[in-house]
């Protein structure tokens, strides 16, 4: 028998996906993962009914989230995996994080207003439904109204980093993220750490501070990335002393380079995050 998929990192319709709850435990058990971690963005929302699912299917689920955090200016994402999501201190930061996300919306839709584009904050929200909004429900918006030709485009022309709608918003530090992550009794995990556009100097300074503050883990395979990339992540894990994490940050069904369960294998000389984890 193959070894076992472990996929720590997926996103439902309770942010910046596109399945269910449901759907998704479904898809990652067609997709043969034998461990999910739900890690919607800034909320936990979507967890019980995952976890109903998952015990319908016979699959292990992580209870999950990927935090927006600051670090030197910069936008990072961190998420936690096994958190008490009863822990009343997390559920205040995710709260508080809630109200931010509806600053920044309102601070989005004035710009695009500015630009003759009116009705995007209710317009997003209308695509968030019940998720924690984000700059993915507003591109939604910019598609349906003509404006844009394609998510993608949105972010290009409107939302991306520099445009108009790339709002600085000033999310807790990352220190801060991590110790509710810990004191949830959580694992605090650095997301995607190719992403961020940083210099390799600039990413080993977030990642010294991380695990300064409590960190435990770094996400070595995100996606389908290159064998370089994997290798390099691998290398910075076993510099600071991280574990490693893998996951596919899925967000929709026919976005090939982010399917559930989809990525290379991580690299067997490396200490898995789960290594602790009860079986
Ligand atoms: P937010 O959490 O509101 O800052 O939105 C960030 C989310 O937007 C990410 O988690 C991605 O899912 C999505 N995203 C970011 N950049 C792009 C892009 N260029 N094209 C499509 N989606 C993107
Ligand atoms: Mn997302
Ligand atoms: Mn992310
Ligand atoms: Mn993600």
């Amino acid at each position: 028998m193959s070894h076992a998929i472990y996929d720590l990192h997926c996103h439902s319709s309770l942010s910046d996906g596109i399945l269910s709850p449901e759907a998704l435990v479904s898809r990652a058990k067609d997709k043969n993962v034998s461990v999910l971690a739900l890690t919607d963005h800034d909320t936990t929302q979507g967890l019980a009914r995952a976890r109903a699912q998952a015990d319908i299917e016979g699959l292990e689920l992580i209870n999950g989230i990927e935090f927006s955090a600051q670090w030197r200016n910069r936008n990072v994402h961190i998420v936690g995996l096994n958190i008490d999501v009863t822990n009343s201190q997390l559920q205040d930061c995710i709260a508080q994080q809630s109200s931010l996300r509806i600053q920044r919306a309102k601070l989005i839709a004035e710009k695009l207003q500015g630009l003759g584009i009116p009705g995007a904050y209710e317009g997003a929200l209308e695509y968030a439904s019940e998720a924690s909004i984000g700059r993915p429900h507003f591109a939604s918006y910019l598609v349906a109204k003509g404006y844009c030709k394609s998510i993608q485009h949105a972010f290009k022309r409107y939302l991306g980093t520099g445009k108009v709608g790339d709002i600085k918003q000033v999310w807790p530090d990352m220190e801060t993220i991590v110790d509710y992550i810990r004191n949830a009794g959580g694992v605090a995990v650095i997301a995607h750490p190719d992403k961020y556009n940083m210099t390799r100097t600039k990413l080993c300074a977030m990642v010294h501070d991380f695990k300064q503050s409590g960190g435990g883990a770094i996400e070595v395979v995100s996606g389908k990335q290159a064998d370089t990339v994997t290798r390099d992540i691998a290398l910075i894990a076993k510099k600071y002393g991280l574990l490693a994490s893998c996951g596919s940050d899925f967000h929709a069904p026919g976005q090939q380079w982010q399917e559930l369960g989809c990525f290379p294998e991580m690299p067997v000389d490396l200490d898995p995050v789960w290594r602790d984890w009860q079986g």
